[in-house]
């Protein structure tokens, strides 16, 4: 049986890069009728946060990746990793090393200079027992690292990067256990995947060069070695994995733009892989049913916002209005009369994001109508006629209003005794009643505001022309 897992450390907010990471661990499980486990590794206690854990959970959640088992949290499995470090200890697998930060650091620094990989070279392998003895005496604290650099080349066949191959004895021996007795995200990482009977470790690439250290221990404790999938990273400008300088990066972010959960996931599904359907927006039953982690392209992804909102505009116009109806009263932060059915209908299609609709539908609001500052738009228009005629045009089209909507002949009638362009008459009359050039049709705008409210506006603005 599958089993898969999304192992994030709640040490910020849930990132675009994790959330695809997170996907695909899921998809790969429903699609082999496997399960799939949230495991938070929060054992770093100075940047692990609980509210990190509960924005990452309520992200996961938006986004409809449900998790079969957890959340288990290492920092309640601490006990567990203390037996395992104890097998270890027996099996002489690890060492105590007594080598302080700054040292480390400080050689570190002096092999990156003379040009040297900058790894631990082992030297309190050789400690004897009395010198350790002595330095825990002094009150020395110490690590344990695991033997690593005895074992032989490492080699194993990722999903997607295909065949591997790495040299433990020059890739130095890794810290297992800290000096405060936390365990290090290589051991407690293992030691679940171990426990937790995971099959497929589907993660970032960023943690390829950890996966030997970590198939070394399962070697130590002659434990089944899952298959591996390193996933491409999501890349930003110039290259550079996606970070803050490209702008939102977290999914917290994204929802506050307005971007809907459905967009976001089927963004995310094409960052690597291309499913096999010519349908653009698809359900998580048809991401499940195309989704061949052995088709995920190994090169890194691009993250294109402009493809994100694409997206997007497609989901909100493929929704059902009366979600949408509430999304949008919930993002205008009003249940006011003028946010109806119709609303909905007109604006759904003149917006990318939700954070859009603001800005897309303010005019329709009448706190934000300001007869000034329409006037003002109208006479700096290269539509703008004189005002003499303005006015002419503008009582023409309230003389031409109905109950719902206006008489288009009406004005057309008169665009041609007067030998005026249609174009910049209707786009005057859109000026006056919106205060932009493009945006809903005047015929909708005309039906939202209803000719009682259309007529106030027109007199207001005829005074200030
Ligand atoms: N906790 C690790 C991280 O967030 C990932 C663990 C894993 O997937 O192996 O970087």
């Amino acid at each position: 049986m599958v089993r898969t897992r999304f192992a994030p450390s709640p040490t910020g907010e849930l990132h675009i890069g994790n959330a695809r990471t997170a996907l695909f661990a899921y998809l790969y499980a429903r699609k082999n009728g496997g399960r799939f486990i949230l495991r938070l590794e929060d054992t770093d206690v100075g940047r692990s946060k609980p509210e990190y854990s509960d924005a990452i959970i309520e992200d996961l959640k938006w986004l409809h990746i449900d998790y079969d088992e957890g959340p288990y949290k290492q920092s309640e499995r601490l006990q567990i990793y203390k037996e395992y470090l104890n097998k270890l200890v027996e099996m002489d697998l690890v060492y105590e090393c007594f080598c302080s930060p700054t040292e480390l650091e400080e050689r570190r620094k002096i092999a990156l200079k003379s040009g040297k990989p900058p790894v631990y070279d082992g030297r309190c392998a050789q400690l004897t027992e009395e010198k350790k003895n002595s330095l825990k005496s002094s009150g020395k604290g110490f690590t344990y690292r695991f033997k690593f650099s005895k074992f032989d080349i490492i080699e194993f066949e990722d999903v997607i990067r295909k065949k591997v191959v790495f040299n433990p004895k020059i890739m130095g021996d890794p810290i297992l256990v800290r000096a405060d007795g936390v365990p290090a995200y290589n051991f407690a990482c293992t030691i679940d995947d171990m426990l937790m009977g995971i099959t497929d470790v589907i993660r970032g690439e960023d943690l390829l060069d950890q996966t030997p250290r970590q198939i070394a221990i399962l070697k130590a404790f002659n434990a089944p070695i899952p298959r591996y999938a390193h996933l491409p990273l999501i890349m930003g400008r110039g290259k550079k994995p996606l970070s803050k300088r490209d702008g939102s990066t977290s999914v917290l972010e994204f929802k506050q733009q307005g971007f809907l959960a459905e967009a976001l996931v089927n963004y995310l599904y094409r960052l690597g892989f291309s499913p096999p359907t010519e349908k653009q927006i698809l359900t998580i039953d048809e991401m499940i049913e195309y989704f061949e982690l052995e088709r995920v392209s190994p090169s890194p992804a691009v993250f294109d916002l402009s493809k994100l909102r694409f997206i997007n505009r497609e989901v909100i116009r493929l929704k059902d209005e009366g979600q949408l109806l509430n999304m949008f009263r919930m993002f205008l932060n009003g249940d006011s009369k003028e946010i109806d059915d119709r609303f909905v209908k007109v604006f759904k299609d003149e917006i990318f994001t939700l954070s859009e609709l603001r800005d897309a539908s303010s005019f329709i609001f009448d706190d934000g109508f300001n007869p000034n500052y329409t006037a003002e738009i109208m006479k700096k228009s290269k539509f703008y006629l004189d005002r003499i005629l303005t006015l002419e045009i503008l009582n023409v089209f309230v003389s031409s209003l109905c109950e719902d909507g206006f008489d288009e002949m009406n004005i057309r009638k008169f665009i041609e005794a007067k030998g005026l362009k249609p174009l910049s008459v209707f786009m005057l009359i859109r000026l006056a009643l919106s205060a932009r050039e493009k945006g809903p049709s005047l015929a909708d705008i005309v039906r939202l505001l209803g000719a009682e409210r259309v007529k106030k506006r027109i007199e207001l603005i005829s005074r200030c022309l």
